[in-house]
């Protein structure tokens, strides 16, 4: 029970199905998961992009990400475009939770103010 007994490619799986073009990407690399939609995006015919990267269950991250408060302008940016759930705001004031942060480190790519920054877990 909950062992791991054989993988499905769904590389395999699209090509089986039809699909010809199918580009890969690792979403916690922002510009090149980026560029790889927009490869496929003015292409014609069946294309798929294959987000593919550790799992947040099971990678344990050394680091996690915080917010300088000197440097946060407030933009709202990281919370607007991205989500996390690790990534609060309250009084107008914005920062991450330690323990929700798995350090995947997007939030530091999306921030033009280089507010966001890598430390080690306590
Ligand atoms: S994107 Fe950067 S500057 Fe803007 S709220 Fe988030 S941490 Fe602050
Ligand atoms: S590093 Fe990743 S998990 Fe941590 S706050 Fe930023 S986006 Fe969320």
């Amino acid at each position: 029970m909950g062992e791991v007994v054989a993988k499905v490619s769904i590389e395999k799986v699209l090509e089986g199905i039809g699909v010809e073009r199918i580009v890969k990407a690792d979403p916690l690399k922002l510009e090149s998961a980026v560029e790889a939609v927009r490869q496929v995006l003015d292409e014609r015919g069946v294309r798929a992009v294959i987000f593919k990267s550790p799992c947040i269950a099971l990678a344990k991250p050394k680091t996690c990400y915080q917010v300088n408060e000197k440097t946060c302008v407030s933009c709202r940016k990281c919370i607007r475009e991205l989500g996390c759930p690790a990534i609060v705001a309250c009084d107008g004031r914005i920062s991450i939770e330690p323990s929700l942060c798995y350090g995947c480190g997007v939030c530091g790519e999306i921030c033009k103010f280089g507010a966001i920054q890598e430390v080690d877990h306590e």
